[in-house]
């Protein structure tokens, strides 16, 4: 079964409110081997809502149909005018839930509006979606093969409906069918590389269905396989990702989604090894990943911000002489500065970042983007450089998880 998720209301359009409620509902749909195929955000407007849910109930490509919020007493609530005039089904004044809603009124001693009397309007032949949290009703109808939902737009009354309501009815009529997903991420390559190289590989599987992602630092392989059962569907995902790992070797640095500090903090913590880090373009921001694991100080003795050369020659001990004929961004200061923050801290391995993150270059004839990264160590040391794309952040970002990534490959290189 595929899904189609259509969230109404203006504010949604704005940039002060999220969908985040469609974001909740395919995580849930997902667990139970529902994916969404297709999502929409329209306006509390009644013509742009008729177009939306009629094309999405005779046209859509999902056989669920989900439409969130304006489900409320006013006249900026039209999503069931919407869905009554494209499933041409009238409506009618429950009687029952008009009551209860009445009580909930008394209860907190408050005459109800007859405006609100709109929100216990149903659908010929719906099933009612009890709200133990809000006033408007969900609703549920079975119509041509199709199932439609409605429910309020309230994030908790949304996901509580949805828990208790829905759930159980999608159990019933959606076939058995699991879903598995993995994340395999791989590090120090061009996202055209790996897509060159693992393409040929993922596209023999229409089941797992594989996503290629960039992020800044890495690509990202989403594979998603459905099965029968649980087991099943693992065993899918878990033959085309052993064949991926082979593939890209290791350029891989998770098959489980982890972040690359995660991957380190197990690395070091079985090698019993320690880390410092000395850095300039990152300002910190090896040592913040770094320290984001919670344990981390167990091998992470700590770091230099060396900014200025004045620092790094104090500090790390990087000779003048180095920096004024090498420059503060070379592979030479790279070194130096790694085997300096290694001596500081009495670490086992230091780790260095230097280059230019720009917009602007240093002075010299060093194009913005150039990065050295350097590791140093008991057996030696190694130095790398990279000539990254794209502004200041990202440059900073690439540095960093360069500068960790050549931790994770010379660590995994040392057996145990
Ligand atoms: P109500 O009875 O409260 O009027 P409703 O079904 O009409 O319910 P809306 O008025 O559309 O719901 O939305 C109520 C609140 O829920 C608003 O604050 C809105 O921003 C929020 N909301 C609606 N839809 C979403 C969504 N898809 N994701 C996150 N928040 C949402
Ligand atoms: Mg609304």
């Amino acid at each position: 079964m595929r899904a189609e998720i259509i969230a109404i209301g203006s504010e949604l359009l704005t940039p002060y409110r999220l969908d985040t409620n469609s974001l909740f509902l395919t995580k849930r749909l997902n667990s139970i081997g529902i994916e969404v195929c297709r999502k929409e955000v329209v306006g509390d407007d009644r013509r742009s809502l008729d177009v939306a849910v009629g094309d999405a109930f005779r046209d859509g490509p999902g056989e669920l149909l989900i439409l969130m919020g304006g489900l409320g007493p006013t006249e900026d609530d039209r999503t069931r005018d919407a869905v009554s005039q494209a499933l041409g089904r009238r409506q009618y004044l429950d009687d029952a839930h008009a009551e209860r809603m009445r009580e909930r009124f008394r209860a907190r001693n408050m005459p109800m509006p007859e405006i609100n009397l709109r929100q216990a309007m149903i659908l010929e032949g719906a099933e009612i979606l009890e709200n133990t949290k809000g006033t408007a009703p969900g609703q549920w109808i079975a119509d041509s093969g199709k199932f439609v939902v409605l429910l309020p737009g309230p994030p908790h009354e949304l996901e509580t409906m949805f828990d208790k309501e829905v759930m159980p009815r999608l159990e019933k009529v959606a076939p058995p069918h699991h879903l598995i997903t993995r994340v395999l991420k791989i590090s120090g390559q061009f996202e055209s590389y790996v897509d060159a190289t693992a393409a040929p590989i993922y596209r023999q599987y229409e089941n797992p269905e594989t996503t290629i992602l960039a992020a800044p630092g890495e690509i990202q392989l989403h594979l998603r396989g459905t099965g029968a059962t649980e087991a099943e569907a693992r065993e899918r995902v878990n033959e085309l990702a052993e064949k991926l790992k082979i593939a890209l070797s290791d350029s891989v640095f998770t098959e489980n989604n982890e972040m690359m500090e995660e991957v380190l903090a197990r690395l070091l913590l079985t090698r019993g090894l320690t880390l410092a880090a000395a850095e300039s373009c990152t300002g910190g921001l090896v040592g913040e990943r770094l320290t984001r694991v919670p344990g981390s100080s167990k091998y992470f003795l700590g770091g230099v911000v060396s900014y200025s050369n004045q620092a790094k020659m104090d500090l790390l001990g990087v000779p003048k002489r180095v920096l004024e004929s090498e420059g503060a961004v070379s592979a030479e200061t790279a070194r130096l500065m790694a085997e300096g923050v290694r001596r500081a801290f009495h670490a086992g391995i230091g780790i260095a970042v230097t280059g230019i993150a720009g917009p602007s270059n240093d002075g010299t004839d060093k194009p913005v983007g150039l990065v050295y990264a350097a590791i140093a160590d008991d057996a030696g040391h190694r130095v790398a450089e990279r000539k990254f794309l794209g502004d200041r952040e990202r440059v900073r970002v690439q540095a960093a998880q360069l500068a960790l990534d050549m931790v994770r490959r010379r660590l995994a290189s040392l057996t145990l």
